[in-house]
């Protein structure tokens, strides 16, 4: 068979770390192109073009400085030609980008195309919230893998030994991923999707069997339908376990408060915990039963969440916040040249779900973060928001 060619969509921090891995992967491995494209959102960096730079000096001097990429990863700035002629599609850019980038390549991508996204963050739209991975697969019509893990991107390019996740519905795709991106210091487990997915599909019968059932009983429910009944039904979420593991990074947020109010550990420990806990009680809301615990215990579940709550660019500009009282855009603008957040983001929609289906009292923590970052709300009523967690009554 032809070697397999493969695009990388995204070239921020974490995708140039990605592009390191997969460029040195495919020179010893037959079965992939030995030259990888890259999609690079072209801009002047000290007076000379991004992808120029990429081209001739190896490195994305602006999001991963200090890491030489390898010379067979090629810098693109048109979107459609990168694409193109791609096998493997691996999908890492700031999720509020990802409606506009699939909109430019739908039709593009050839349809036995794999994908797979390292994305965090969540959509709402019109429908309700929506998976990244579903938004991809949707609009592509391609199959969608989804990869997350303990995996800040700097200490991956230093190569420093961590773990990750892989979730597929076809364990195969999966598998063919993890041959693509695995080093001896970035080891893959493959987590196999494809039960949740169809369990989510009966869901989705019977949702539309309900579709004037209560919020509450709607909010079981499950994506897929037309949007007539899924504007009743209110959600469209289709379970992926580990995609469900999002929102680690509004719990980095809450951390980098307690951090800049100097709470100390204990409380840091409390607020990844608690966090922890309403991660779980939203993936069982949104997505019924299945979300096994055991997920959790994947690198993409509570190692995600530590690091992210310790080495994370979320909790380092909510600790800033907490000192400065600048807004989170001007830190984000100030404190990260260029790289962005997902977590107040993500915190924001994941708020207007749960106020829509009447479940904020069960989410105090994601509650605040939202209040705090958007809504004037003190950064000290972080912990009065705990004392009144549903943990402990
Ligand atoms: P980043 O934070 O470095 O984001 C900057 C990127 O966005 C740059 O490539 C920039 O060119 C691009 N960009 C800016 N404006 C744009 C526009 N209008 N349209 C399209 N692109 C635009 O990105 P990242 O760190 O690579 O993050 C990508 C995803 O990976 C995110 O969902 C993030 O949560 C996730 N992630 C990041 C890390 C990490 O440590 N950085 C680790 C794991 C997962
Ligand atoms: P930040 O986006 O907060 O830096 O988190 C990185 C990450 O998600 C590690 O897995
Ligand atoms: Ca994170």
């Amino acid at each position: 068979a032809a070697p397999l060619k493969v695009c990388i969509v995204g070239s921020g921090n974490w995708g140039s770390a990605v592009a390191k891995i997969i460029g040195n992967n495919v020179k010893k491995l037959q079965k992939f192109a030995s030259t990888v494209k890259m999609w690079v959102f072209e801009e002047t960096v000290n007076g000379r073009k991004l992808t120029d730079i990429i081209n001739n000096d190896h490195e994305n001097v602006k999001y991963l400085p200090g890491h030489k990429l390898p010379e067979n990863v090629v810098a693109v700035s048109n979107l459609s030609e990168a694409v193109q002629d791609a096998d493997l599609l691996v999908f890492v850019i700031p999720h509020q980008f990802i409606h506009k980038i699939c909109d430019e390549i739908t039709g593009r991508v050839p349809k036995k195309a794999l994908g797979i996204t390292l994305i965090k963050g969540i959509d709402e739209g019109p429908e309700g919230l929506k998976l990244i991975s579903d938004i991809i697969r949707e609009k592509m019509g391609i199959d969608i893998s989804v990869l997350m893990g303990a995996n800040i991107a700097s200490e991956v390019a230093a190569e420093k030994f961590c773990e990750t996740t892989i979730g597929s519905k076809v364990m195969e795709n999966g598998l063919l991923f993890k041959e693509l991106l695995q080093t001896p210091n970035f080891r893959i487990t493959v987590v196999d999707d494809a039960d949740t997915v169809e369990l989510c599909g009966a869901l989705k019968v019977s949702s539309m069997r309900q579709a004037n059932a209560t919020p509450s009983m709607a909010g079981l429910n499950v994506e897929r339908q037309s949007s007539a009944t899924s504007s009743m039904a209110g959600l469209t979420l289709i379970a992926s376990p580990v995609v469900f593991l999002i929102q680690e990074n509004i719990v980095a947020v809450g951390a980098g408060f307690c951090d800049g109010l100097r709470c100390g550990d204990n409380t840091k420990a409390a607020v990844i915990r608690l966090g922890l806990m309403e991660m779980i009680a939203f993936a069982r809301i949104f997505c019924k039963g299945q979300v096994s615990t055991a997920t959790f215990l994947e690198s993409c579940g509570v190692a995600d969440l530590i690091t992210t709550c310790y080495g994370g660019r979320n909790r380092r500009v909510a600790e800033a916040f907490a000192r400065t009282g600048k807004t989170i855009e001007e830190l984000e603008k100030e404190m990260l040249n260029g790289q962005k957040l997902q977590g107040p983001q993500t915190s924001a929609e994941v708020y207007r779900i749960l106020k829509q289906k009447g479940l904020l009292d069960k989410f105090p923590l994601f509650t605040a973060v939202y209040q705090i970052c958007y809504e004037g709300r003190p950064v000290s009523e972080m912990l009065s928001c705990l004392q009144s967690h549903p943990e402990h009554i």
